[in-house]
């Protein structure tokens, strides 16, 4: 089992032909709800990749909050430690414009109200062959779950988005980091994929920094490196691309698939996502990424 400890956020996408600026009020041509938030994302992709996978995070006591749960239970994820709070669910507010530019508000809602892991998810993180985290909890929450990982011997993947400041707590419990190229540059300071790698190296285990359509570039403390090419397809809508890489990779690795192929296979599975619209809707089956390993 892998565990997810992270948003859930109710994606609102407003389709409008020039985002509005203030004071102005602008006619859209379509809008969708949609299920998702990091942790969500990657609990989805991880249980599609063929993982049991159990989701640790809250929703609102509203309409959205049941629309969440309900997606995730469908997906076939244990979703027992979902819990429900007084008062709104996380939203992301999304106005996407004609040219494909976006502008994004989130607001945390019931994530914002997860200050630790529970006595549950502690039970649930120390049964677990993974731990998955991101940072659109609450940092003291997070740093509680790796640590927690840590102690039983789980491997702690973070994403670490949004950027932020990441403690020393935080960085001593990951086991590998995977972001993609722009907030790798912002954690190191540092250009340029290949130096910034290094530079993760010196804070961390093992990294894996996606670069998007050019693939992704792998380094452990050890001294392997590996450059993965990206498959090359048609890019529709590269929303939770990242998200789909790294649940991929994490089940992959719960499996004891070497690093080489688990990322093929994670590569694989967000080459599929890339080709479909939306977040949780584009994240592929196993048997679909299986039939695509080249
Ligand atoms: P994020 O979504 O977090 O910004 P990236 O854009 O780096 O992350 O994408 C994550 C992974 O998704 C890449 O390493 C690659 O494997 C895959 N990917 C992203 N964009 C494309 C694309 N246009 N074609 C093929 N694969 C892609």
């Amino acid at each position: 089992m892998i565990s997810v400890f992270g948003s859930a956020n109710m994606d609102l996408v407003a389709y409008v032909p020039e985002a509005p600026k203030r004071g102005e009020t602008v006619t859209g041509h379509r809008f969708r709800t949609v299920p998702g938030g990091k942790g969500a994302n990657q609990a989805i992709a991880a249980a599609r990749a063929g993982a049991g996978v159990a989701f640790l995070g809250a929703v609102g006591d509203d309409g959205f909050g049941a629309e969440m749960r309900a997606t995730m239970s469908e997906a076939g994820i244990d979703v027992r430690g979902l819990r429900q709070v007084p008062g709104p669910s996380g939203i992301a507010h999304i106005v996407v414009d004609d040219d494909g530019g976006n502008s994004i508000i989130v607001v945390p809602g019931a994530n914002g109200t997860i200050t630790g892991p529970s006595g549950e998810d502690l039970a649930a993180i120390a049964a677990s062959r993974a731990l998955l985290l991101q940072l659109e909890l609450p940092m003291v929450a997070v740093v509680a779950a790796a640590q927690a990982a840590m102690v039983s011997g789980v491997p702690v993947f973070l994403t670490p988005a949004p950027v932020q400041p990441l403690p020393q707590e935080l960085l001593d419990a990951v086991t590998t980091i995977v972001p993609n190229e722009h907030e790798a540059a912002a954690i190191t300071g540092v250009t340029g994929p290949d130096a910034a790698l290094e530079a993760l190296l010196e804070l961390v285990e093992e990294a894996v920094i996606t670069l998007g359509s050019e693939g992704a570039l792998y380094g452990s403390r050890s001294g392997e490196r590996l450059r993965v090419p990206a498959v090359q397809v048609k890019a529709v809508d590269t929303t939770a691309a990242g998200d789909t890489f790294v649940g991929a990779l994490a089940v992959a690795r719960s499996e004891g698939m070497d690093m080489e192929r688990a990322l093929g296979f994670a590569s694989t599975a967000a080459a599929l996502s890339v080709q479909r619209e939306g977040a949780s809707t584009s994240m592929p089956s196993r048997r679909q990424i299986e039939d695509n390993l080249t």
